[in-house]
């Protein structure tokens, strides 16, 4: 998509995209944003509300006063993206809980999304993600899934991750044989760091359906209970809690995700149980990633996926050649395992994502900012949107109907022909019943 920037130059969405890395500092041949994609991802908001009540929630005080957005400004919003970014886009469609929408409007949602080439992925608490609705939704265009569960989220009768495993497992299980790249996210506090290599362990054991892991240390932003981190929860101490479960080191400073402080990424091949470090080798990365900016791999289906990879790699049989030692070595290390899983070997990727505190924000990362809230002005940087929730959510939002302007009034959901004037609702639903528990003593987790 073109437009003009700053100086008048018609530029595209990944050369916009390379310039706000090269202002930050953050363009180099490992760079993924600019080269392979525009943005990382943008957040569609289709509800306010939600079944859940996180201790560590983003979301702001006043969402359940909220009324869900017409289906027509959220066509709008996911309109605006495609004009910005162009087709080649993940969109979230989230929440609050996203399946807490009318499943029809759910179901339109992510036909939108897909009609115009933009990648849908659901995600949500798994609560009401069942087999059917995954089953509805993958038929209207749904490449992902990402289930958020952890102790923050305080599920009644489960003690520990240990235990919440067994939530994920039924998870895996509904979303199993279908046609969709199953993701996982936690959001890491006090209250579970010291437990997730058992985690990282659990999901090694499923990286048959699991793609994607997702960590997120907690940020001050929203209405959740849990605030300030501790300085012992780091990105180091992510990445060694992570290499602890895999039993094995992997490299996370190989692919270049956006700013650096925000994301790190790696992967691993497991194989017979245990990971192999997947990105060891930078050369060949940024060899790969250069000759294949303009490839789409299919996260659906994995075996078309290695399909396409491997045409790719005869189409350039000199990082064949210069990859050839490092693939021997590497298949030498596996060999007693490729040998037990009969050749099988899946790919796990590690993502951690470090939001930044309502009150910290660093204008550098929110200029280099790969993911993005879709708002009624369009994507804006998903920590300041955090950080400045209420101005979004509870203000007017403009409807053009066939007889002129119209407002819809986001705490009554009625439409009027003036513009009204919004007070906070003087009731913070969620965040009082979190200091409730907090102050009853009945949330052991915090
Ligand atoms: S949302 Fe925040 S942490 Fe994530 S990429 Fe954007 S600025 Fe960085």
């Amino acid at each position: 998509m073109q437009r003009r920037d700053a100086a008048g130059e018609t530029k595209t969405a990944l050369e916009r995209a390379q310039r706000r890395m090269l202002d930050t500092g953050q363009w180099g041949p490992a760079q993924f944003v600019g080269r392979r994609t525009a943005i990382g991802c943008v957040a569609l908001e289709i509800t306010q509300r939600c079944n859940l009540d996180c201790s560590a929630c983003y979301l702001s005080e006043h969402a359940e006063a909220v009324k869900d957005l017409p289906l027509e400004e959220i066509f709008r919003r996911i309109d605006m993206t495609h004009r910005t970014y162009g087709s080649d886009v993940d969109i979230q469609v989230t929440g609050g809980d996203p399946t807490l929408r009318k499943l029809e409007e759910l179901v339109a949602i992510v036909r939108r999304i897909r009609e115009l080439g933009m990648r849908p992925s659901l995600f949500t608490n798994g609560i009401r993600a069942t087999r059917e609705l995954l089953t509805k939704l993958t038929g209207a265009g749904l490449i992902d899934v990402a289930f958020h569960v952890d102790m923050t989220q305080r599920r009644p009768g489960y003690a520990s991750e240990i235990e919440l495993n067994e939530v994920r497992r039924s998870y895996i299980d509904r979303a199993r044989g279908l046609p969709l790249a199953v993701y996982f996210n936690t959001t890491i506090f006090d209250g579970n760091i010291d437990q997730i290599p058992e985690v990282v362990a659990f999901f090694t054991r499923h990286s048959d359906v699991v793609r994607l892991v997702s960590f997120q240390p907690q940020a001050d932003t929203g209405r959740g209970m849990v605030n300030a981190r501790s300085p012992g929860i780091t990105t180091t101490s992510v990445i060694r809690q992570i290499e602890h479960g895999l039993a094995t080191q992997i490299t996370f400073d190989t692919a270049h995700v956006g700013h650096e402080r925000c994301n790190r990424y790696a992967m691993a091949f497991i194989t017979n149980g245990r990971a192999y470090d997947g990105l060891d080798n930078k050369t060949i990365y940024n060899s790969l990633l250069a000759r294949t900016s303009g490839v789409r791999f299919d996260r659906q289906l994995p075996r078309r996926a290695v399909v396409t990879f491997l045409r790719c790699l005869a189409l350039n049989p000199d990082i064949v050649a210069r990859g050839s030692w490092w693939f021997v070595r590497k298949v030498w290390r596996m060999r007693r395992d490729l040998v037990a899983a009969r050749g099988r070997v899946n790919k796990l990727s590690f993502f951690i994502h470090n939001f930044m505190d309502a009150c910290h924000l660093d204008p550098e990362r929110i200029k280099a900012c790969v993911f993005m809230a879709a708002t009624a002005n369009g994507p804006v940087s998903m920590c300041l949107y955090n950080a400045r929730r209420d101005a979004s959510i509870l203000r007017p939002i403009r409807m053009q109907q066939m007889d002129g302007d119209w407002f819809w009034h986001p705490l009554t959901g009625e439409l009027s022909k003036s513009e009204p004037s919004i007070e906070p609702p003087a009731v913070a639903l969620k965040r009082r019943k979190s200091r409730k528990m907090l102050s009853d003593g009945t949330d052991a987790a915090l």
